[in-house]
């Protein structure tokens, strides 16, 4: 039996009139990838910001890491990560400077040049964010969530518009993050993405949960539903092309 890190239970947040999240329930395993996914406005962003503390809900029952964020808020947020939307990095710092000001806020001890490794930015270390490629920002960002050593890292849309060595780049990194022990929850719109990075996803439409399982056994029960592609399809696409032809590595933006 896993143990659970997060979880939500029949948690509701309102807008006024507009309820964004109809009363859903899940958990997190300590130590997994769970991935958010579902179209635009589905109240991804929503659940995980009430997570994060960042909004108050309208009702249900969050524990996390067995504090419950009614009463304990504060001893939440400090062992969580949440990624910082790249306008929060002032232009006039390096890297290093924007890590010692984040671990400063967090009142944290960090090696900078030790976190700048571990996303593959030390030769970056003294370079301003505005001078970094989308995929090195992201990994920027995603380095700032893990200054306070959290337990759980909140990653929404990470990487959304990025080149695909990006992404990959990327994902290498999550599984890392997660490899080391720490729980990751992430948002994404790529599909390929969900199913080569997730541990276990939950779809939700219209501020509910519709379906929750590892990609593997949704696809398993899609199949034994009788469900066939419509076309034979040829054992690589254009991804494969672009990829093979741009290098994964080898070139890292
Ligand atoms: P997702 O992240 O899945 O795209 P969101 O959680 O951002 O969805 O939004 C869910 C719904 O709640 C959307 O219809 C959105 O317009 C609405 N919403 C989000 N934030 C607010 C807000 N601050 N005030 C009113 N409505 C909001
Ligand atoms: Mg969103």
């Amino acid at each position: 039996m896993r143990k659970s890190i997060i979880s939500v239970k029949d948690l509701v947040k309102s807008y006024g009139d507009f309820t964004a999240v109809k009363s859903i329930s899940f958990e997190v395993y300590e130590g997994e990838i769970f991935g958010l996914l579902g179209p635009n406005g589905a109240g991804k962003s929503t659940t995980l910001e009430v997570i994060e503390t960042l909004r108050e809900k309208t009702s249900g029952t969050i524990i996390v890491d067995d504090m419950n964020l009614d009463d304990q808020p504060a001893a939440i947020k400090k062992i969580i990560g949440v990624q910082l939307q790249s306008s929060g990095f002032y232009p006039g710092l390096n890297l290093l400077e924007l890590i010692h000001l984040f671990a400063g806020l967090y009142n944290k001890k960090v090696d900078p040049i030790e976190l700048l490794k571990k996303v593959n930015l030390e030769d970056k270390a003294r370079c301003k964010s505005k001078e970094l490629s989308g995929g090195q920002r992201q990994r920027f960002s995603i380095a700032t969530t893990l200054i306070n050593q959290p337990k759980i890292i909140f990653l929404d849309e990470p990487t959304t518009g990025l080149d695909p060595q990006a992404r990959r780049n990327l994902w290498d990194l999550i599984r890392d993050i997660r490899d080391s022990g720490t729980t990751v929850i992430i948002t994404t719109h790529y599909m390929d993405e969900a199913e080569q990075l997730c541990d276990r996803i939950a779809i939700m439409d219209e501020g509910k949960i519709i379906k929750l399982d590892s990609p593997d056994r949704m696809i398993d029960e899609l199949l034994e539903s009788g469900f066939e592609r419509p076309k034979e399809v040829k054992a690589a696409n254009l991804e494969d092309v672009f990829i093979q032809l741009t290098g994964k590595d080898l070139r890292d933006e």
